[in-house]
């Protein structure tokens, strides 16, 4: 008896030591699971280019005075495991295959190479697989390629959306509201918006250029924190003379947005990319190729 007692305590205290290990194997798991982070890409295209023929128009007084120069017009592909985001389009696709087209002020030079269509297909993406579409605003060089994804969730800040739906668009040169107006699925923001719900993607708020502006941080597996900046900043140059372009809608707001914008840099060790900037666009390993 003594002896069966014996075994079954032998064999119970087996049994919990085994259990105490499986705890502990998945308690492991777990953790590796919160640690690892999600596989995430980060893909480029060219959006198009722009010759500023009148750079003081990106300056208050005369800063830039009789200055000229050339920028890229990058757009992004985010491909997350719970979906795909697209961030920006680049210029109006009647552009391709026409002889660069300079706007009646003379202010501007513009030209675009390839469509958005051959431009995703170039990464197995075909246009109704994007889940998300988001503008860093609705300026026309953003919105060119936007009325290929109208099954998307459009995710817009509530002003810039407010606007986009008024009356003053209509008459300012630098919006074309019929590049993007068949988006029907509308998800509105009021502030920073987490897009997959895990932190690594965040649209963030940053208003002043346009009513509703934002930016893009996303928090790469290898590359690290990444910020793509909208028209926060057009050129290197704008940022380091942190100078706000006179045709911005909201200048007091720009300059709250700038402060806000680079200790948002600071608190995440975030690298910078500027859209518009040629210097910034090559650094970037062009689609197919990817960062991660
Ligand atoms: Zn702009």
């Amino acid at each position: 008896m003594k002896k069966l007692i014996f075994s079954i305590l032998v064999a119970t205290s087996i049994l919990s030591c085994k259990e105490a290990k499986k705890q502990e194997v998945t308690e492991e798991s777990s953790e590796i699971e919160t640690v690892t982070k999600p596989e995430i890409k980060l893909y480029t295209f060219d959006g198009g280019d722009i010759g500023v023929n009148n750079l003081n128009l990106f300056a208050q007084g005369d800063t830039y005075k009789g200055d000229s120069l050339q920028l890229g017009n990058a757009f992004y592909l985010v491909k997350h495991p719970k979906g795909i985001l697209l961030w920006d389009t680049g210029l109006p696709e009647g552009l391709i295959g026409n002889p660069a087209y300079t706007t009646p002020d003379g202010a501007f030079t513009i030209s675009r190479k390839d469509s958005i269509t051959n431009q995703l297909t170039s990464i197995g993406v075909s246009n109704d697989q994007v889940n998300y579409i988001a503008f860093s605003h609705i300026h026309f060089d953003h919105t060119g390629a936007a009325n290929n994804f109208s099954d998307a969730l459009w995710l817009v800040q509530t002003p810039e959306y407010d606007y986009a739906q008024g009356e003053e668009i209509k008459t300012n040169g630098f919006y074309a509201p019929d590049s993007f107006n068949t988006l029907a699925n509308v998800k509105k923001l009021n502030g920073d918006h987490d897009v997959f719900n895990d932190g690594t993607v965040i649209i963030k708020s940053l208003p002043g250029h346009t009513p509703g502006h934002q930016v893009l941080f996303v928090d790469l597996p290898n590359h690290g924190p990444t910020l793509l900046s909208g028209d926060m900043y057009h050129f290197t140059k704008n940022r380091n003379d942190k100078i706000i372009p006179q045709f911005n809608h909201d200048i007091p707001l720009s300059e709250k947005s700038m402060v806000l914008f680079e200790q948002f840099v600071k608190e995440k060790n975030a690298k910078v990319y500027i859209q518009h900037e040629l210097s910034d666009f090559s650094k970037m390993p062009k689609a197919p190729q990817f960062l991660n």
